[in-house]
């Protein structure tokens, strides 16, 4: 097979259209030898070599072997020198280059084919012996670092000893004499640590540093990358051989890189730093600083260095006619890395550029204006989840982060403040105006008022559908969760982490866009939701097939989501509601009743906070569909846990603390998820379920009056298995349905429908179809009985599954595809079989995750709903996934 692909000289074997194969930098490499710009000629070795080199116990196989000194042949016809040679040696460099770009994660060796003998011939033909045993000594030290081993460490100490014993302060201030000393030195300490020399043969150069790229994408700081961005092993790394060419050759040789727009603002205008007289990496090392590329940079810098327009006016002009050209070619910003030998420009790559969210927007509609791309393609060129950084306020990028530790990105945006440990304290310092961070080891429903008053939270136990995550997002609240190397200490009232400790008071900062917590207060850049956000969201609802709802509890999250563009309620979770003031104490009076007429003493009391819950959603929502869903947690989640709380809540209540406690014992669960929940509490306490069935007709009713736009309830029974679970409770809410509107004299049309949360449920979909009108797939509990993982409990043990490659995802976050995705399919299958016209949502977390929006819309759901500051990332999700 076809292991090597050639480039160089304006044609090349490859194109991007084999990026999966030969990586981002050789299909780029590729691409810009193909349409004629200055490129060094060289070869790349196709990723599938990669998987094949550990197959093989990390060898390469002969055929590879040959095809590669095939390409070099090809390489020396087109540069006139000879690999090996010792008058004209053909020097390379070996780089690695994956399908997605993984900065700095694998190695890369420069100078290769240097030896004793080859230095000297690069020195008399360069005319400069410096430049020559520089590069020798680099070339040592880089390989025997990436390929044999040793430390770089130890060479720096070599070097450092030597700058020291000469009095030289800067390595450019090394003579020729001074680094063929320093070459020795590195010879023979690889000798002495390894126990062999330094390869002379520039084969067994070239071979060990091809196997060392290979290597290099299995070593710790690629793996972890690669988990982090959920990109897979299998995809292995492609690896690009090049001939070198020199920054490094005096004061008219330079090397720089450079983004063909602003990346930060956007601004069309070149953007780049240079060194003269360097080497690629010099411009990365930070050792010396860089200089602008474009004039006018340097007068905003108010730098006296020369500019690269100044300095070398042609170079400059060539790499600005090159830098429209690739734009116009691939249609997007680019990020170009260069070289200038000799006054002579070469490319050394192309990739589209990094930017921020802002930047990507700008440049986005500017190309639209421009002509580049059409209003789609603009949609698809912003990552809906970079939305986040629009909508929240965001840590200045530009500004140093003192990080005390970190955990889960569980909701999006930073808060400052100061630690408070407790929901009272945080709801205490709201009503005196200061702002806290709530810190709990982990949140129950009876913080929720602390978690509304505090202006972040941050938890060191949980996962990304644990409580505090859940209801955070719900709140648009920055949260970052599970902070497992932090320390909460209650009983001191400190916070622990990496060595600092923070105390009760002491301000906090934490981003739940990335999940770290920061020391202290840190500068914020505030949301911008005008202009060319505006703009691509307009271009991306005008896209989309499916509607976009919010799972919305409160008025305050129906009138965010509305601000966002929700287009209606997927998800009310009612209970939340119970929660909120004095309606705590009503809803424990209900459970803590006796018996049915003690507990509809307590209904009556819920009926019209409840009620009024409804009307103003309703109202809110002016006509858009509001879907409502019966009462689902245990009830044993109402009462207090620890003695303290159940001692004072008794007393609160005028009852003996030991009733409490026989009460609390009798509705303990083993299994409190797979318990008495759901739909089986309103078969075990119909009333409660009327209750709210009467609530909801008799808002419909009056915010149908008030509004004068139809109401259509859509009401949702979680948990259902069985379809007679289903009618019984559905009996429940037609009967009341039938007595509000004939005590109102008003007909109200409605819906009856079903969340799906249990494999059983999809299977039988087809009989459950028969009494639902609708369905919605609850696929925080369907992920959790599908997997029979604890939601509660996973975050243990998910990210050891990732880190051994056991999963790539957390299935919480994304949708299982293969598992939950199929039983999904299989209930819209078998659900619309029954009933064509039948509407299908999804509510779960994954309602607003980009990957499984893209699934909902393969399986052709109606709508997704999710929290409401995903509303935004939903509906550009929703429209990339139409077009
Ligand atoms: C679900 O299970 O996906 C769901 C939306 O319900 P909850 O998260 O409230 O259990
Ligand atoms: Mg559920």
């Amino acid at each position: 097979r076809k292991w090597v692909y050639t480039f160089g000289g304006g044609a090349a074997e490859g194109s991007r259209a084999e990026i999966d194969q030969l990586g981002g930098k050789g299909a780029n490499l590729a691409e810009m030898a193909a349409i004629g710009l200055p490129v060094p000629p060289g070869l790349t070795i196709v990723s599938d070599a990669c998987g094949l080199y550990y197959k093989n116990g990390k060898r390469l196989c002969e055929d590879l072997k040959a095809q590669v000194l095939q390409g070099i042949a090809g390489i020396e016809t087109a540069t006139g020198r000879a690999f090996g040679d010792t008058s004209q040696p053909l020097l390379l460099s070996v780089r690695s280059g994956s399908r997605t770009s993984m900065p700095g994660m694998m190695d890369t060796v420069l100078n290769l084919g240097l030896n004793d003998r080859a230095v000297e011939a690069l020195g008399h033909h360069s005319g400069d012996a410096r430049f020559a045993w520089d590069s020798y000594r680099r070339f040592i030290q880089m390989y025997g670092d990436v390929v044999m081993g040793l430390d770089h460490e130890v060479f720096e100490e070599i070097l450092e000893d030597e700058k020291a014993r000469l009095g030289h302060e800067l390595d450019t201030d090394l003579s020729a004499v001074e680094w063929q000393h320093v070459v020795k030195l590195y010879k023979e300490i690889l000798e002495q640590e390894l126990g062999e020399p330094f390869p002379q043969d520039p084969h067994v150069q070239l071979w060990g540093a091809i196997g060392a790229v290979f290597s290099s994408w299995m070593n710790p700081r690629a793996q972890t990358y690669r988990m982090l961005h959920s990109i897979p092993e299998a995809w292995g790394t492609s690896v690009t051989v090049q001939t070198m060419v020199f920054g490094n050759l005096g004061s008219t040789s330079a090397t720089g890189v450079a983004f063909t727009r602003n990346p930060s603002t956007g601004a069309k205008e070149l953007y780049g730093e240079f060194l003269v007289n360097a080497q690629g990496e010099d411009v990365v090392a930070g050792i010396r600083t860089p200089q602008s590329i474009t004039e006018a940079a340097r007068i905003d810098s108010g730098s006296d260095k020369p500019s690269l327009e100044k300095l070398m006016p042609e170079a400059f002009a060539e790499f600005e006619t090159i830098c429209a050209r690739l734009e116009s070619h691939y249609h997007d910003m680019q990020d170009l890395e260069f070289t200038i030998e000799r006054g002579k420009l070469w490319m050394l790559q192309a990739r589209s550029g990094k930017r921020t969210t802002k930047a990507a927007m700008k440049i986005a509609v500017d190309m639209v204006a421009e002509g580049l791309i059409t209003e789609e393609e603009a949609v698809l060129r912003i990552e809906p989840s970079s939305l986040d950084q629009l909508l929240h306020p965001t840590i200045d990028p530009r500004v140093e982060r003192h990080v005390i530790g970190s955990g889960l990105p569980a909701s999006p945006g930073a808060a400052t403040g100061a630690i408070v440990f407790t929901a009272e304290e945080a709801v205490e310092a709201e009503a005196e105006g200061r702002k806290v961070i709530l810190v709990r080891v982990e949140t129950s429903p009876e913080d929720i008022h602390g978690m509304h008053a505090a202006q972040g939270i941050l938890t060191t136990r949980g996962g990304m559908t644990s409580h505090a995550a859940v209801v955070a997002r719900g709140m648009g609240i920055p949260c970052v969760s599970g902070a497992g190397t932090m320390r909460v200490d209650l009983r001191n009232e400190k916070l622990i982490g990496m060595g600092v400790t923070l105390t009760k008071g002491d301000i906090v900062t934490i981003d739940g866009s990335s999940g770290q917590v920061l020391k202290g207060e840190v500068p914020m850049l505030q949301p911008e939701l005008s202009g060319d956000f505006a703009q691509l969201m307009e271009w991306a609802d005008r896209a989309r097939r499916m509607t976009v709802r919010t799972n919305a509890d409160t008025p305050g999250d129906a009138r965010a989501a509305r601000s966002f563009g929700a287009e209606g309620i997927g998800l009310c979770r009612t209970e939340h509601m119970f929660f909120e003031g004095d309606r705590i104490h009503v809803m424990r009076e209900m459970i803590l009743a006796e018996d049915e007429a003690g507990r509809r003493a307590a209904l009556d009391k819920l009926l019209p906070m409840q009620r009024s819950d409804f009307t103003e959603l309703f109202t809110i929502m002016h006509g858009l569909p509001v879907t409502i869903r019966m009462l689902d947690p245990p009830l044993h989640e109402f009462l207090p846990k620890s003695d303290e709380e159940i001692e004072e809540v008794a007393n609160a209540m005028g009852l003996e603390p030991g009733f409490m406690r026989r009460r609390i014992d009798a509705l303990h669960e083993f299994n409190p998820m797979l318990g008495h929940r759901g739909c089986r509490l309103a078969i075990s306490y119909p009333e409660i379920a009327e209750m709210q069935a009467r609530a909801i007709f008799e808002a419909a009713v009056s915010a149908a009056r008030e509004t004068g736009a139809a109401v259509v309830p859509e009401i949702m029974v979680p948990l259902v298995g069985l379809r007679s679970e289903l009618d019984y409770v559905k009996g429940v809410i037609d009967r009341v349905a039938t007595e509000v509107m004939g005590e109102a004299k008003l007909q109200i049309s409605y819906l009856v429908g079903t969340m799906i949360e249990l494999p059983r449920a999809a299977i039988r979909a087809h009989i459950i179809a028969e009494a639902a009108e609708f369905f919605s797939f609850g696929t925080n509990d369907l992920t959790q009985t599908t997997f029979g993982m604890s939601r509660d409990d996973a975050a243990r043990f998910i990210p050891t599954y990732q880190k051994k490659g056991i999963i790539v995802q957390d299935p919480f976050v994304s949708l299982d595809f293969d598992g939950v995705g199929e039983l999904i399919r299989i209930a819209a299958e078998r659900g619309r079989k029954t009933r064509p016209d039948m509407k299908l949502g999804i509510c779960g977390e994954h309602g607003g995750d980009p990957t499984s929006i893209h699934f909902c819309e393969d399986v052709g759901l109606d709508y997704v709903s999710c929290s409401p500051f995903r509303v935004p990332i939903a509906r550009l999700s929703a429209a990339q996934a139409a077009i």
